[in-house]
């Protein structure tokens, strides 16, 4: 008796499943956007350039000068959960890639029309090639040679068009295309420390919005890494040339009024390869601080940055507060509690600060799955981070402070 009719619950077919998980990843322009450039980053591109038509929605164009795709690789490339990075966890790299593990591609391609254009840079040969996906696949017969320089260009096209409810809520163009603005002003800043310049336009001949690829320091890193000089850059280097990304995008007479941060505690490189043992003899899993994976959970982190002084109080339009954790954006709320507070005790006005942080941590002291878009992260230790990173700005801006009251008093 316990077995009747079909039941009328039933499973979902699967390229449905694969469309609402795919716009659970992708929110909305801005967070293709953002997975499109560190794709590029992660091709070592020096050069991003970013369009981005009726606020993304209509076309979404990303261009970079990165070592590009082979023609077998065009056919994987939107394929679900097929990856480059991650075949094992054999190098501090892929660990530390916390991108969508081959599911970037994937979502576009099942939310909108995607198509790349793409040239090897090395052993690729002269022709470029092309390809259209559809729903996490080679649209048959859509791959075929072209002409193109070398790297990638990876279009998005009719952002939700199978999705006409999630469409209808957006609202106005402008407040995406801000949105994805602001992405890549704080990618600018991050990466030209690296001598990566980006653009961004609203669309091909269009004024540019964003251009730091021609900012002298910027461009002066790019040149060197052309040349064959990998990053990091000396410090000095890299922070000038953030310094100038700044001026550009929040302005200058910010630009001026910024402090370097810089610190760190524990041996991030160190902990980071105990951490990568402890991954491969699977001690790391439900283990914690103090169990025999040992020192893989040994509190550490590195720190470098950019705030503006105890005296300054940034305008509305300037203020900002930018957190890289391992070369990725992202929210920490409890950071910039953190930070914050250390300027509203500094700040009479209770005024904003502009904040660039940059930090390292090992790669599995970061979990990135609370979030569908990976936006905000967890850290281990994240207490004892807090009160470590106030404590570095505090010191930071009580010297800066206590030379400019001199200077007045003089
Ligand atoms: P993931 O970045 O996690 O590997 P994606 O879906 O974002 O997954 O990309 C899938 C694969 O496509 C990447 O692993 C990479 O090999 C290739 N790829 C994507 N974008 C680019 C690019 N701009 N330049 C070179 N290769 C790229
Ligand atoms: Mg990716």
């Amino acid at each position: 008796p316990l077995v009747s009719a079909a039941s009328s619950i039933k499973a979902l077919p699967q390229a449905i499943v694969d469309k609402i998980a795919a716009g659970e990843i992708v929110q909305r322009p801005s967070s293709i956007v953002k997975e499109m450039i560190e794709n590029s980053l992660d091709a070592d591109a020096t050069s991003i350039e970013v369009t981005c038509e009726g606020g993304g929605l209509s076309r979404i164009k990303v261009s970079d000068d990165g070592k590009g795709m082979s023609p077998a690789d065009l056919e994987m490339a939107a394929v679900r959960f097929a990856t480059s990075k991650l075949a094992t966890f054999t190098d501090l790299k892929s660990i530390r890639t916390f991108g969508f593990r081959g599911e970037a591609l994937a979502s576009a391609s099942m939310v909108s029309h995607l198509s790349i254009a793409t040239r090897q840079r090395e052993g690729g040969g002269a022709l470029a090639y092309q390809a259209e996906y559809e729903d996490g696949r080679l649209a048959p017969g859509s791959l075929k040679p072209t002409a193109g320089q070398p790297g990638t260009t990876v279009t998005v096209a009719d952002l939700f068009y199978n999705m006409p409810s999630r469409l209808r809520a957006f609202k106005r163009d402008s407040e995406e295309y801000n949105s994805t603005l602001r992405v890549l002003q704080r990618y600018a800043v991050h990466r030209a420390g690296s001598g990566v310049g980006f653009v961004c336009r609203k669309k091909a001949g269009a004024n540019v919005d964003l251009n730091t690829k021609s900012l002298s320091p910027v461009s002066d890193l790019a040149r060197l890494r052309k040349a064959g000089q990998e990053p990091p850059f000396p410090a000095a280097a890299a922070s000038a040339a953030r310094k100038a990304a700044i001026g550009h995008v929040f302005g200058g007479a910010l630009a001026k009024e910024l402090v370097g941060v810089a610190g760190g505690e524990g041996d991030v490189a160190a902990t980071s390869l105990a951490a990568l043992e402890a991954l491969r003899s699977d001690t790391f899993k439900g283990a914690g601080p103090g169990d025999e994976a040992g020192s893989a959970f040994d509190f550490c982190y590195s720190c470098s940055g950019l705030v503006t002084n105890a005296g300054y109080v940034a305008k509305a339009a300037s203020a900002a507060f930018v957190v890289f954790v391992n070369d990725r954006l992202v929210e920490s709320p409890g950071i910039r509690k953190a930070v914050e507070a250390v300027y509203h005790d500094l700040l009479p006005t209770r005024g904003k600060p502009f904040v660039y942080l940059s930090l390292e941590v090992p790669g599995p002291h970061v979990d990135v799955n609370v979030h569908p878009t990976k936006k905000e992260v967890k850290l281990l230790h994240e207490d004892r981070l807090y009160g470590a990173l106030a404590l570095l700005v505090r010191t930071v801006l009580s010297s800066g402070t206590s030379t400019r009251s001199f200077d007045v008093a003089s």
